[in-house]
C-alpha cells in the first residue's frame, strides 16, 4: 500500500477561476515545507492531447521533456515547483478512452460489457495513482478540469469519490474552488452559488473538505462562518482567494489564509514551522521593485488571447526580475505589420521577439519585424517559427534569394531554406507526430549562446515539423548568419546568430518552457539584458 496522499482540486460556479494557480500555490507551500509534491491535470475533453488544438481554444500547448503536448497549467506547475512534469501529469478523456478501447481490442475484458463504470473510472483511477505509486512523491495534487456538474467531468468526479473511499481517512481530500460574486447594486458578496456547487458535488457523493473562495472583496468572518455552516466544512477550511496583482503572490496569500496548514492537518501530516520561501520571496522582491522598464515587442498572430503565449510572458517576468527591470511586453499582431508601417509600429522598442506559430497567416509581418530588428541593431530573439523567419529574412534580403521561404508556407518555393524534416516526410497522422520534447544541442564556443548558457551542451524542448535546410548553410554562413548550435546526432541546425549584430539569436527550440522562478531561462535573461543595454543607449542619445 502506497503512503502517498492525494489532494483533488475541483471547481464550481464558473470556469477560469485559476484552479491551476491554486493547485500550484498549494504545491509550492507543501514543497517549501519539505514534502515531495507533484501536480496532475485531468482534462475532460476528447482530444487525446491538446497538440491538435488551436491556441484560441485553450491557450498555449505546453511541451514536457518527454515530448508530451499538454495543458498550459503544467507550465504553471513547473514554473512554481521547478520540477519537470511528464506525460503522466496530463490525462484527457480522449487518452482514457483510447487506452480502454485498445485494451478491449486486445481482449483484456473478454466476455464483459465495457462501461463507463467500472472500466473508464478504473482507468482514471489508475492514471491518478501512477504518480503516487512511483514512490517519488509524498503528495499528489490532481486538478480536475472543467466545472462540477458538467456532463463530461462526471466520470472523473465518480473516480474521485471511489478513490477517496478506497484510500481511507486522512489519505486524501478535496479542495473545491468556487466564486463568491459581488453584486455592486446590492453592495454584497453572495454565497448561494457556492452553496449550490458544493451541493452538486455532494449529489455525486463527494463532500468538499476545503473551500477556496475566489473573490474581489475581503470575506468577513460572518460570511466565512455562513459558508462553513451551509457547506459543511470547518471555518478554518474556508479560504479566501482575493484577486492578486501577480500570480506569484498567491502562495503567500494562501499561506496567510492557512490553506497548507489545514490541508496537512486533514491529511494527518505535520505542519509545524514555516515553509521555506526565502528564494521565492527574493524573486518577488526583485519583480516588484524594478529599477527600469524595458519595452519588448512580442510579434505573433494569436496575440488577442494572452494565454496563447503564456510561457513566453512568464519567462519575461522571470528574466525581468533577474535583471531587476520591468519588461513591458507589447503584443503586436504580425498581420498588422508591413513594410510601410513597420518603422512606425516598432520604433521605441528595446527588443523584438518573434513568436512560434503554424501556417501562413501573418508570416510576412514576422519577416518584416525580423528585418527591422536586424537593420536597426535591435536585440532579437526568434523562437521556433521566429527562428525560421529569421533565416528566410536573411536569405531574401541579404543573400538575395528571391522568394526564399519555408515549404510549410510555399511548397513550390524556389529556395526552400526551411524544409520538412526527413523523418516527417511520410507522416500522415497529425496528432503527436512533430519533433517533440528534449533534444541535445552542442553550442559553438565564443558565441552569444555559449556565453548566456555558460555550458557547451544543452537540452531544450522542441515542437515543430520543419527545419533549417543544411543545403543553404554554407551560403548563409559566408554571408554572416552563423550556426551556433547543432544537434550532435542529426546535425540539425538549432541556433543561428549574426555576430555583426549586437544581439541576434534564433532558436529552433522553445526556451520558454524551461523558465522557472528558481531558474529564469538564460536566453531570456540574456535577451532582456541586451534590451536593457539598448534602452540605456537610447536614453544617452536622447540627452545629447
Ligand atoms: N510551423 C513551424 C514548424 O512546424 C514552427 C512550429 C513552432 O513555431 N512551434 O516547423
Amino acid at each position: 500500500m502506497s503512503t502517498t496522499k492525494y489532494i483533488f482540486v475541483t471547481g464550481g460556479v464558473s470556469s477560469s477561476l485559476g484552479k491551476g494557480i491554486i493547485a500550484a500555490s498549494l504545491a509550492k507551500l507543501l514543497q517549501a515545507r519539505g514534502y515531495r509534491v507533484t501536480i496532475q491535470k485531468l482534462d475532460p475533453y476528447i482530444n487525446v492531447d491538446p497538440g491538435t488544438l488551436n491556441p484560441y481554444e485553450h491557450g498555449e500547448c505546453y511541451v514536457t521533456d518527454d515530448g508530451a503536448e499538454t495543458d498550459l497549467d503544467l507550465g504553471h506547475y513547473e514554473r512554481f515547483l521547478n520540477v519537470p512534469t511528464s506525460q503522466a501529469n496530463n490525462v484527457t478523456t480522449g487518452r482514457i478512452y483510447q487506452s480502454v478501447i485498445e485494451k478491449e481490442r486486445r481482449g483484456e475484458f473478454l466476455g464483459k460489457t465495457v462501461q463507463v463504470v467500472p472500466h473508464i473510472t478504473n482507468e482514471i483511477k489508475e492514471r491518478i495513482q501512477i504518480l503516487g505509486n512511483s514512490g517519488d512523491y509524498d503528495i499528489v495534487i490532481t486538478e480536475i478540469g472543467g466545472t462540477v456538474g458538467d456532463i463530461e467531468s462526471l466520470p472523473y468526479i465518480e473516480s474521485v469519490r471511489q478513490l477517496k473511499w478506497e484510500l481511507g481517512e486522512q489519505n486524501s481530500l478535496v479542495v473545491h474552488l468556487t466564486l463568491i460574486p459581488y453584486l455592486s447594486a446590492a453592495g454584497e458578496l453572495k454565497t448561494k452559488p457556492t452553496q449550490h456547487s458544493v451541493k452538486t458535488l455532494m449529489e455525486s457523493g463527494i463532500q468538499a473538505d476545503i473551500l477556496v473562495c475566489r473573490t474581489e472583496h475581503e470575506l468577513s468572518d460572518d460570511l466565512k462562518r455562513k459558508l462553513a455552516l451551509f457547506c459543511n466544512v470547518g471555518k478554518d477550511a474556508v479560504i479566501q482567494s482575493i484577486d492578486a496583482s501577480t500570480i506569484y503572490d498567491v502562495p503567500n496569500m494562501m499561506l496567510e489564509e492557512g490553506l497548507d496548514a489545514v490541508a496537512l492537518k486533514k491529511l494527518g501530516l505535520s505542519s509545524e514551522g514555516m515553509p521555506k520561501l526565502e528564494r521565492w520571496n527574493e524573486f518577488l522582491q526583485r519583480h516588484k521593485n524594478p529599477k527600469a522598464t524595458v519595452h519588448v515587442g512580442l510579434i505573433g498572430k494569436y496575440v488577442e488571447l494572452q494565454d496563447s503565449y503564456k510561457s513566453i510572458l512568464e519567462a519575461f517576468i522571470h528574466a525581468g526580475a533577474a535583471n531587476e527591470v520591468k519588461v513591458k511586453v507589447h503584443s503586436i499582431h504580425s498581420e498588422h505589420i508591413d513594410e510601410n508601417n513597420m518603422e512606425e509600429t516598432l520604433k521605441g522598442l528595446d527588443g523584438i521577439l518573434v513568436a512560434p506559430g503554424f501556417g501562413e497567416r501573418g508570416i510576412e509581418g514576422k519577416i518584416d519585424a525580423v528585418r527591422y530588428a536586424r537593420e536597426n541593431n535591435l536585440p532579437f530573439l526568434g523562437i521556433c517559427l521566429g527562428m525560421q523567419m529569421a533565416v528566410i529574412e536573411y536569405s531574401r534580403n541579404v543573400l538575395g534569394l528571391e522568394g526564399a521561404n519555408s515549404v510549410e508556407m510555399n511548397p513550390d518555393t524556389p529556395h526552400p531554406v526551411i524544409d520538412l524534416m526527413e523523418e516527417q516526410k511520410h507522416i500522415t497522422n497529425m496528432g503527436g507526430t512533430m519533433r517533440l520534447g528534449a533534444w541535445k544541442c552542442n553550442l559553438v564556443p565564443n558565441t552569444i549562446v555559449a556565453e548566456v548558457y555558460g555550458e557547451s551542451s544543452i537540452l531544450e524542448r522542441h515542437r515543430h515539423r520543419y527545419e533549417y535546410n543544411n543545403q543553404y548553410q554554407e551560403q548563409l554562413e559566408s554571408a554572416g548568419m552563423k550556426t551556433t548550435g547543432m544537434n550532435p546526432e542529426t546535425e540539425l541546425v538549432e541556433i543561428v546568430e549574426i555576430p555583426t549584430h549586437p544581439w541576434f539569436v534564433g532558436v529552433q527550440y522553445h526556451p520558454e518552457y524551461k523558465s522557472t522562478v528558481a531558474n529564469p531561462h538564460p536566453l531570456f535573461v540574456g535577451f532582456v539584458k541586451a534590451a536593457y543595454e539598448h534602452s540605456k543607449k537610447q536614453d544617452n542619445l536622447a540627452h545629447i
